[in-house]
């Protein structure tokens, strides 16, 4: 798989993208991400991205341009299957938009600064729309990096163990159950005897079951889903 973030950040998203098991799955050649300086695509010398709004309200917006020649060099060499902008009133992001963004072959996730892109670029360049969350960031850096860190765990290949990805929180719709490491017991406070009988039936049984108590308690919602 292959990412191209395209930002007027580029440093933000250095860390986010360098560490952990992305690092692992840039390194294990599983996905390749791409960062590109949006100022690059400027012809002028100020290397300007943003300007007025027409009609005369606060606040900057990012240029068409840059943008336009970003994202048409890149679909020159490739096919991209999405063109992601990261906005507040796009489609709330789940793990089942993970899953299936992770499928795909080439997305480019564009991030916006300022008060945000001009609205052209979402009407013919952009073809999804995401939001992380029904809050306001100051740019798209962190929602690309969200985006990015949850596709790319999920590839398989990326974590260790795969099947520790299947049994996480929202797949199947489900809170993950409780785990616990040593020491058994501490400060008396100790672990369930079942995680430590060996008996893996019981111990699948255990984890079903706390999974279940815990999503009707906490997330009711979810079970609507399955
Ligand atoms: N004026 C815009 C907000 C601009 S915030 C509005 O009212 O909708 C600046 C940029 O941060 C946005 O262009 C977007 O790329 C990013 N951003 C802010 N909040 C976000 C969120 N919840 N999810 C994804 N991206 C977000």
């Amino acid at each position: 798989m292959r990412i191209d973030i395209i930002t007027v950040l580029p440093e933000l998203m250095e860390s986010p993208l360098g560490h952990s098991i992305i690092k692992r799955a840039c390194n294990k050649g599983l996905v390749e991400i791409h960062v590109h300086n949006l100022r690059d695509y400027t012809d002028d010398n100020r290397r300007t991205v943003d300007d007025y709004p027409f009609g005369g309200e606060a606040g900057m917006v990012m240029k068409i341009e840059p943008i336009w020649r970003c994202i048409n060099k890149l679909k020159e060499e490739r096919h991209y299957d999405e063109i992601i902008y990261t906005s507040p009133d796009g489609e709330q992001f789940n793990q089942q938009c993970a899953n299936s963004l992770s499928l795909l072959e080439n997305i480019i996730i564009l991030c916006g600064h300022y008060k945000g892109v001009d609205y052209r670029v979402r009407e013919h360049l952009i073809t999804k729309e995401i939001s992380i969350g029904d809050y306001v960031l100051s740019g798209g850096e962190l929602a690309a990096a969200v985006i990015t860190d949850s596709i790319v765990r999920i590839i398989p290949g990326a974590i260790g163990d795969e099947s520790s990805a299947l049994t996480d929180t929202f797949q199947d719709n489900l809170l993950a159950p409780p785990v616990y490491t040593r020491p058994a017991e501490f400060n008396g406070w100790k672990v369930p005897d079942v995680l430590l009988s060996g008996n893996f039936k019981e111990i699948s049984l255990w984890q079903e079951r706390t999974a279940i108590e815990r999503t009707e308690r906490l997330r009711p919602d979810l079970l609507k889903k399955r």
